[in-house]
């Protein structure tokens, strides 16, 4: 068996998960510790604010947010309201930035965990107000202001009313107004037209801000694709989010090695059965694969129930030993099957990769998003939480 070899030889090993376990997913703490210190870097003088939404993009938003902790941020950043709760009460004393909610989210227990709180609109800026009645403590905000991507954010007319309203409750002492942000539509095209009209909308969205009369607030607009290509839009702080976990967020630009980072997420399974067929044999659901010799088909204990695109059919990338196969046939929901050959040696029990690292041959998060027609972001955060997760520790 080629993987025992591997297994004593090489950093794997540490990751190797017991056996019997059929799939699993490796995080490399030290990758995003290292990712983070990268984009640092990157970001001269600005902070930042490592995004750990999506339970940390598939891998764990607490071990995610203590690495980029460790690696120099400065605070954290998730979309809901629970995400941020779950993270504080995992243990996470940073700062915490919070986005997207809907009228009766519980922005008392925000406040009471000292959460910070995005607004941008009216109801959430009076919902907000009356947390900080209940609960006697001041809400830290961050303004959201709509520039161009027509999401989230206040817009228009609408900015300029809410600044005044949030100036008021800030100069009754009941808000402190520490961020003023939005968020581009187009921050994957650097030289796209929208960039700059954004940030020139942002700068004076933030001035707006200032002529309030408010003071000493950090002005925020980078994810990952800003961080990396764009320097003008750094401001005060940057927030990326996928690539802290070594994922290229313009893969027409650079790959994430060339921009310096390393993917932290590792999705292996083992090899459950080989079988010899004949040629002509159809393969899995539909036949959609056929044999066109005899040959040995392995059988991988992972599906779509995994998180492996269902549309990775005949498409999707696998490492066994050296070997670099398609999956063969439909994606189950529980397992694929690969073509391995009619020589191969594989059993059972070899340690396949489904997810990885460029740098050590692997299929990466973004060969399975060129497969499959998606972004690496959604191969990472749809991950199933039926794989366990292994860590191997920021120090190691
Ligand atoms: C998800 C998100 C980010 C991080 O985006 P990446 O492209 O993953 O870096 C930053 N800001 C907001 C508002 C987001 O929703």
């Amino acid at each position: 068996m080629d993987h025992s070899a591997e297994a004593g030889s090489g950093a794997r090993s540490e990751f190797l998960a017991p056996a019997g376990v059929s799939g699993w997913i490796e995080v490399d703490l030290g990758a995003i510790a290292a990712n983070v210190r990268e984009l640092k870097r990157r970001a001269g003088s600005a902070d930042l604010m490592a995004v750990v939404k999506a339970d940390g993009y598939g891998h764990g938003a607490y071990p995610a947010a203590r690495a980029a902790l460790a690696g120099g941020a400065s605070s954290i950043g998730v979309a809901q309201l629970t995400e941020a709760l779950a993270v504080r009460a995992a243990g996470i004393k940073a700062p915490m930035l919070t986005w997207l909610y809907v009228p009766g989210a519980d922005f008392a227990a925000a406040l009471l965990a000292d959460i910070d709180l995005a607004v941008s609109t009216d109801w959430a800026l009076a919902e907000v107000i009356a947390a900080v009645r209940s609960t006697g403590k001041p809400a830290r905000i961050h303004l959201k202001v709509d520039t161009g991507l027509a999401r989230n954010g206040a817009f228009g007319a609408d900015w300029s009313a809410l600044v005044a309203q949030a100036a008021a409750a800030a100069a009754e002492g009941a808000i402190e107004i520490v961020g003023v942000w939005s968020h581009f539509a187009y921050a994957d095209a650097p030289e796209h037209p929208t960039v700059r009209a954004q940030q020139e909308v942002f700068e004076a969205a933030a001035a707006e801000v200032e002529r309030a009369g408010i003071r000493g607030f950090q002005r925020h607009l980078a994810n990952s694709a800003a961080t990396l290509t764009n320097p003008s839009a750094h401001y005060d702080l940057v927030r990326p989010g996928l690539a802290i976990y070594g994922l290229s967020p313009t893969p027409d630009i650079a790959t994430s090695a060339e921009f310096g980072l390393r993917e932290a997420m590792r999705v292996v399974s083992r090899v459950a059965n080989v079988k010899t067929v004949p040629a002509g044999q159809g393969v899995s659901y539909g036949h959609t694969y056929v044999t066109d010799r005899e040959t040995r088909i392995g059988l991988v204990p992972m599906g779509y129930a995994d998180g492996l695109p269902r549309s990775g059919s005949n498409a999707g990338p696998a490492l066994l030993g050296e070997r670099r196969l398609t999956i063969a046939g439909r994606v189950c929901m529980d397992q694929v099957m690969l073509d391995l050959g009619p020589e191969s040696p594989a059993v059972a029990g070899d340690e396949v990769v489904l997810v990885g690292s460029a740098a050590a041959g692997e299929p990466t998060a973004e060969d399975w998003a060129v497969a499959t027609g998606t972004i690496s972001y959604e191969i990472v955060t749809r991950m199933s939480t039926r794989l366990p997760r292994y860590y191997r520790s920021e120090t190691a």
